[in-house]
C-alpha cells in the first residue's frame, strides 16, 4: 500500500511538471490532464484518510470515480461556462464593426468598382446575428457606450498586456519590441490552477506573442507567428507554413493559417482556455488598405462563426463555453487618421468587445451605461470559469453586466 502512495505521488509530481509550459507529447494529452487531476484528489483523499491507509475503502471516494466515468472531469460543476475562447482581431476599430464600411474612407483613392460591405451585418454577420443576437457587444459610443484602454501608448503590446494582465504597464511597456513581459497574466494564472493544467493555449498570428505571456514563465501553450507544432496530428498544418506565402515576413503569419492551427489544437486537445490572435486587420490598416481591412475584418468573423460551430457541435464544448471576442487598441477617428494608432491619433483609446455564453444574459447591442476599461478583462476571464484573478497592481473589477442573475442555463443555438 505505501509503495503504491509514493508510486501514486511521483506520478502525480511527474504529471504537474509535464504540464507545465510546453506542449504535451502524449496524443493522448486531455486523458492525461485527467488523471494527473485525479492523482490530486487521490492524494487529497489519502492524506485525509490516513489513519485508515491500509482500509482499501477509503483509498480513493465514490465521487472521485464517479468523476473519473464522466465525460470530462471538471470539479466545478455548478459552474456553468466551464470553457473560455478569447478571440483578438488586432487594431479593428469600433466604427466598422458598429456601423460597417465608412463612405468618405471608401472615397479616398480607392479605384476598384467593387461595393465594400457597407452594414455592420454584411461586414460581420456572425457577430450581429449571433453573438450580438444571444449575447452582448459594448463600444457603439453613438449610443452611449463606452469602452476605452487605460494604457497611454495606444498600440498593440501594451494593449495585450492591458487585457491579459488586468492593468497597464506604461512604465516597462512603451512599444512593441519582444522584451519578456514583467507582469503575471491571467491566462498563464488560470493555466497554474489544477483543474487547468496543460489546458490553456494561445494561437497568434503575431511573433510578439511568446514575449507578451512570457512564454518562459510557464503555465500555458503559446504558438505564434510561423512556429511548427510539434504534433503529428499538425503535420499538414506544420507544412503550410512553409509554403504560404508571407506578406509580412516572419513577423505575422495568415490569420487562416493561425485560425486552422487553433481549430485542430481546439478538437485534438480540448483546450479549457484558448486565445486566437488575429493580426491581419491591423496590417492592412496601416497599409492604408481600407478594402483589404474591411475584407480581413469579414475574414475574421468567418473565422469566429467556425470556431463558434465546432464548439456548438462538440459535446465537451456545447452550452459550456464562454466566447469574447475584442481588440488591442482603437485607430485615428477621421478619414485621414483611420489608418494609424498611437497617443496622438484621436481614437485611439476607444475599442469594443463582445460576449456570448451561458453566464451571459442576451441584452444585444448595450446602451449607454458606465464605461468600460480594457484593464477589467483580465478579471472577467478569470471570472467566467468561477476563479478569482489579481495582481501586485491595482486590476480592473470584472464587468459584473456579463454575470447575468438567473443567466443559468441559457440555451445557446
Ligand atoms: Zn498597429
Amino acid at each position: 500500500m505505501r509503495k503504491l502512495y509514493l508510486l501514486l505521488l511521483l506520478l502525480s509530481s511527474t504529471a504537474t511538471l509535464f504540464a507545465q509550459n510546453k506542449l504535451p507529447q502524449s496524443p493522448n494529452y486531455t486523458l492525461h490532464a485527467r488523471f494527473s487531476s485525479m492523482i490530486s484528489d487521490i492524494r487529497k483523499c489519502m492524506c485525509q484518510h490516513y489513519d485508515h491507509l491500509f482500509d482499501s475503502k477509503t483509498l480513493a471516494s465514490d465521487s472521485i470515480f464517479e468523476k473519473w466515468r464522466t465525460h470530462e472531469l471538471v470539479q466545478d460543476e455548478e459552474h456553468p461556462s466551464k470553457y473560455l475562447i478569447i478571440i483578438t482581431l488586432d487594431g479593428m476599430r469600433w466604427q466598422e464593426v458598429f456601423t460597417g464600411a465608412s463612405d468618405s474612407i471608401w472615397q479616398q483613392g480607392i479605384t476598384t468598382t467593387n461595393t465594400p460591405a457597407k452594414d455592420r451585418e454584411s461586414l460581420m454577420p456572425f457577430l450581429w446575428k449571433t453573438v450580438a443576437a444571444q449575447g452582448q457587444i459594448y463600444g457603439n459610443r453613438i449610443k452611449g457606450s463606452r469602452v476605452n484602454v487605460t494604457n497611454k501608448m495606444h498600440i498593440s503590446y501594451p494593449g495585450y498586456n492591458e487585457i491579459f494582465t488586468g492593468h497597464p504597464d506604461d512604465r516597462h511597456i512603451k512599444l512593441n519590441f519582444k522584451i519578456p513581459n514583467p507582469n503575471q497574466n491571467v491566462l498563464a494564472h488560470i493555466g497554474k490552477n489544477k483543474n487547468f493544467l496543460g489546458r490553456v493555449a494561445s494561437f497568434a498570428s503575431w511573433d510578439v506573442f511568446p514575449s507578451i505571456f512570457n512564454q518562459k514563465r510557464g503555465g500555458m501553450y503559446i504558438n505564434a507567428a510561423f512556429e511548427k507544432v510539434p504534433d503529428a496530428a499538425f503535420v499538414g498544418l506544420n507544412a503550410q507554413l512553409k509554403t504560404v506565402q508571407r506578406r509580412w515576413g516572419s513577423r505575422v503569419r495568415p490569420d487562416s493559417l493561425t485560425a486552422a492551427f487553433a481549430l485542430e489544437y481546439l478538437e485534438q486537445r480540448t483546450p479549457r482556455v484558448l486565445h486566437i490572435g488575429l493580426g491581419e486587420t491591423d496590417e492592412y490598416a496601416h497599409e492604408k488598405n481600407y478594402p483589404a481591412y474591411l475584407q480581413a475584418a469579414r475574414s475574421n468573423d468567418a473565422v469566429i462563426a467556425r470556431i463558434w460551430q465546432f464548439v456548438q457541435s462538440s459535446p465537451v464544448y456545447r452550452n459550456k463555453t464562454t466566447l469574447f471576442i475584442t481588440t488591442d487598441h482603437g485607430r485615428g477617428n477621421t478619414s485621414d487618421t483611420w489608418h494609424k494608432h498611437h497617443g496622438w491619433a484621436k481614437g485611439s483609446d476607444e475599442i469594443w468587445f463582445a460576449v456570448m455564453g451561458p453566464e451571459t444574459m442576451p441584452l444585444g447591442e448595450m446602451e449607454g451605461g458606465a464605461p468600460c476599461f480594457q484593464n477589467q478583462f483580465a478579471r472577467t476571464f478569470a471570472g467566467f470559469l468561477g476563479l478569482e484573478y489579481g495582481a501586485e497592481e491595482p486590476v480592473g473589477e470584472k464587468i459584473a453586466t456579463l454575470f447575468g442573475v438567473g443567466a443559468k442555463g441559457i440555451t445557446q443555438r
